[in-house]
Parts: structure tokens; C-alpha cells; sequence
């Protein structure tokens, strides 16, 4: 530092001094050496400077401190790198969280900009949309899905209005819903988001189906009634049809009951779990409760009702449970034959799960009717069995497989015509 030093000393006394003050003490050679010593002394002095300066690293400021003087500028500069760290891990962070937010949503979600060109397109999307697995950011949406009415709820939305439509692709519903992403006044891109309604509109059809057949059955016993009433009031039975007469209206009457009865369980199992809590339902029990109720009218038919195995626990709502039991013994009853057997057995299986059976020695079912017996309001044809009871509702099945659907259990029906039934549903460990 002493030579530094020394040309700052001379260069003040050069500044401090007048020209031709300088010029007429000293002389001009004189002078001139000053100047070349001051022109020297300056370049290296600017090279000292410099050099620290140079050795920066731009990444660790703070590792390459030579002068204090510049202390406080490499620790400004550390901070800004401290500064800009933190907001590129930010930014880091809250992609990687869009990421996992958007590959993990059932719902597709595609962002657009202004030009339809994709800026990011989920898994469901391409899954819902039938595209290839792959990276679309860059290409144009129809690189993606070419199909006439996606583009045009698309177009739409870049023109500044929301729409929502549902298309169907390889026979499943999907909504589409574009809404216009706009940045102050002007729309700068689409977001559409896809959503599966297959399942929802399959129920919505039901639901409309089983309001159709609801008021079908409760019309047929209906125009019965009123019409025996009419004749009846209007004295237009004869005194011996009289009993004959409200005999019908009672039976009518007591079928209306039965499937007003059974239109409210299954409202009540549409309805969902609810509040209430299932809790452990011993399966044993509960059969050999049924057969013990349905041993009376099974006698009378001269049919033997009993129950076998070692039993099994289930979590379950227990009046939902006894239900589906009862309907199924009450069906291998009603559809036996005098001499018959109704058997049900519980066991528990090898992985924790109970098996329950419930098997007759009946008519049995017809193969093309298996798969329809569990449809609301679906009877099988009883004219060809003589002595079988028709007075059911048709939702008996419906009923059972939709508690099994309520308790996660399989349900499977084997059946031969003229051999028996077997009703087999397994329950979750
Ligand atoms: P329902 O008994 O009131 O007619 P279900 O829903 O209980 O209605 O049964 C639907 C149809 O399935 C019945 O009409 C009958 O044809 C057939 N079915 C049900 N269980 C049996 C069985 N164990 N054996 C033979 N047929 C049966």
C-alpha cells in the first residue's frame, strides 16, 4: 500500500498547486516526469482496484473480501443472491405443488393461452380426452383432441363467454366446462376443465326410470281399488261379490303397502350412509333370527329352513343386513317347491372376509334373467310355476344388492332352472 499511498500524496500536491506555479518552481522536465509518474502511478492504482473486483464470484460473494472498502457492496450483493434464491425455490415450490395438485386430480385440466396453444394438460385429461400419454405443452389444442364441439366451447371462452357442455367419448359421458382467463380487460387464455358424469347420469336415468315404474305400481293397485270401491258404493255388486269385492281391496291395499314400504328403503339406501355408524353385526345370529321368522310360513309349504357354519362379524348397519337376509330366505321360500330346503351359511374365509350363502332347492332362475332379477321393479315370469305366490313388489333383489353395494360386499347369483339358487355375497374383512 505505500506506493499507493505515496502517488495520492503526490497527486494532491500536484492538484493543491497552481499550474504555472508548479511549472515556474520546478521546471518543465521536471513537471513532465510528475505527470508520467501520476499516469503511472494511476494505472496501477485503477489495476489494485480492479483486480479484487474481477476476482468476484458472482454465485459466493462473500468468499473474496480483499478490501474492506468494498465490503458493504459484496454483502449487498449476497443478499440480492440470498433474495433471488428464496424466490426461485418459491417458485420452484409452488410448481412442483401445482404438479402434484394437477397429476393427482380425477377431474382433466387444461390451460391454454390466447392462441389454443397448450401451456399445461393434467393426465386426466389426456386419459378423458383419449390422447396419447405425453408432453403437449407448445402444441395446439386439436394436436390434442380434434373434436368439433370441444374446440368450439374452447373458441368460445377465448371469446370471452363460459360454456359448459357434455360430449361422449368410447360410450362415457364427460363435461366440459371453458371458462375465458382474463388479465385486466383482456382474455389471455382457456382454462377447461374435463369431468367424468358417466356414473352420474347413469344414475339420474335410473332415477327417472324407477320414478316411471313407481308410479306404474302404485297406479296398477290403485285402479284396482277404486274400481271395486266404485261398484261397490254404486250398488252394483251382487250381495254374494260383496266379500269377493273388498277381499280385492284388501289385497290391493296390502300390496300398495308392501311396495310403498319398499320404495322407502331404497330412498333411504339412494340416500347414503348418513350419520349412521356401522358397527360389528354377527352374521349367525342374524340368519338363524330370519329363518326363525320365515320357519312358519316354510312348514306350511313343507319346506325345511336351516342354518349352518362357524359364523362370521361384519361392520354393518344391522336392520339394513337383516333385510337383505330376510329378502333372499324369503325368495328361496316363495320360489321353492313342497319338500324343498332353504339353507344359509356364514363362514369366515381364509383372508378375514365372511362368506354368506343363502341356497334353495327351487325353481331357480332362468340364465337369461340372472343378470336382470336384481333390477328395481323386475319380476321373472311366474305364469309357467303353478302355486307360486305373486303378490311381490319386484324390488325384493334390488334391495339386497344394493345393501351389498352399501357394505362394499360382492354379490353373485348362481342358478339352474328347475334345480335351485344360490345367492353367494362376500364381505370386506
Ligand atoms: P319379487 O320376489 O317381489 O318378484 P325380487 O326382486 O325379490 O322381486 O325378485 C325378482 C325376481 O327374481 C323374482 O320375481 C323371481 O322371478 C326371481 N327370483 C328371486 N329369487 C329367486 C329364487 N330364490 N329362486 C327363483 N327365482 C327367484
Amino acid at each position: 500500500m505505500g506506493i499507493l499511498a505515496l502517488g495520492t500524496a503526490l497527486l494532491a500536491v500536484a492538484g493543491a498547486m497552481a499550474a504555472e506555479h508548479v511549472i515556474a518552481i520546478l521546471g518543465i522536465p521536471f513537471v513532465i516526469i510528475i505527470m508520467l509518474l501520476t499516469v503511472l502511478l494511476s494505472l496501477r492504482l485503477t489495476d489494485r482496484l480492479v483486480e479484487p473486483l474481477n476476482d468476484i464470484e458472482p454465485e459466493t460473494p462473500l468468499k473474496n473480501v480483499a478490501f474492506e472498502e468494498i465490503a458493504p457492496l459484496l454483502f449487498k450483493l449476497h443478499q440480492q443472491n440470498e433474495i433471488m434464491r428464496y424466490n426461485t425455490e418459491l417458485l420452484a415450490k409452488r410448481q412442483d405443488e401445482f404438479k402434484v395438485i394437477t397429476e393427482n386430480m380425477t377431474e382433466g385440466l387444461i390451460l391454454m393461452d390466447g392462441d389454443m396453444t397448450i401451456l399445461s394438460a393434467n393426465p386426466s385429461a389426456l386419459r378423458q380426452l383419449r390422447a396419447k400419454p405425453g408432453d403437449y405443452s407448445g402444441m395446439n389444442l386439436s394436436a390434442l383432441n380434434d373434436s368439433a364441439p370441444l374446440l368450439e366451447i374452447v373458441r368460445s371462452a377465448l371469446g370471452g363467454t363460459h360454456r359448459d357442455r357434455v360430449i361422449t367419448v368410447s360410450e362415457r359421458n364427460y363435461q366440459l366446462l371453458a371458462s375465458p382467463v382474463r388479465f385486466g380487460e383482456y382474455i389471455v387464455g382457456c382454462a377447461l376443465l374435463t369431468l367424468d358424469v358417466t356414473e352420474k347420469h347413469a344414475a339420474e336415468k335410473l332415477r327417472q326410470e324407477f320414478s316411471a315404474n313407481v308410479s306404474h305400481e302404485l297406479k296398477t293397485p290403485l285402479t284396482s281399488i277404486s274400481g271395486y270401491a266404485e261398484m261397490l258404493t254404486m250398488d252394483m255388486a251382487e250381495p254374494q261379490d260383496v266379500p269377493v269385492f273388498a277381499g280385492k281391496i284388501l289385497d290391493e291395499a296390502h300390496h300398495l303397502l308392501e311396495v310403498i314400504n319398499d320404495i322407502i328403503k331404497i330412498s333411504r339406501l339412494d340416500e347414503g350412509r348418513g350419520e349412521e355408524e356401522f358397527l360389528p353385526v354377527d352374521l349367525l345370529d342374524l340368519a338363524r333370527a330370519v329363518a326363525e321368522r320365515l320357519r312358519d310360513t316354510a312348514e306350511l309349504r313343507d319346506i325345511t329352513i336351516s342354518v349352518a357354519g362357524q359364523g362370521g362379524v361384519v361392520m354393518g348397519l344391522e336392520p339394513f343386513l337383516r333385510e337383505m337376509v330376510f329378502n333372499l330366505c324369503d325368495n328361496a321360500v316363495k320360489y321353492n317347491r313342497p319338500g324343498g330346503f332353504v339353507l344359509i351359511t356364514v363362514n369366515p374365509m381364509e383372508d378375514d372376509r365372511v362368506r354368506l350363502i343363502v341356497e334353495d332347492s327351487g325353481i331357480g332362475i332362468p340364465a337369461a334373467e340372472q343378470e336382470r332379477v336384481f333390477e328395481r321393479f323386475y319380476r321373472g315370469d311366474k305364469s309357467h310355476y303353478r302355486d307360486i305366490d305373486d303378490t311381490g313388489t319386484g324390488l325384493g333383489l334390488a334391495i339386497v344388492k344394493h345393501v351389498a353395494r352399501f357394505h362394499q360386499a360382492t354379490l353373485q347369483v348362481t342358478s339352474e332352472q328347475g334345480r335351485g339358487s344360490r345367492f353367494e355375497i362376500i364381505f370386506k374383512a
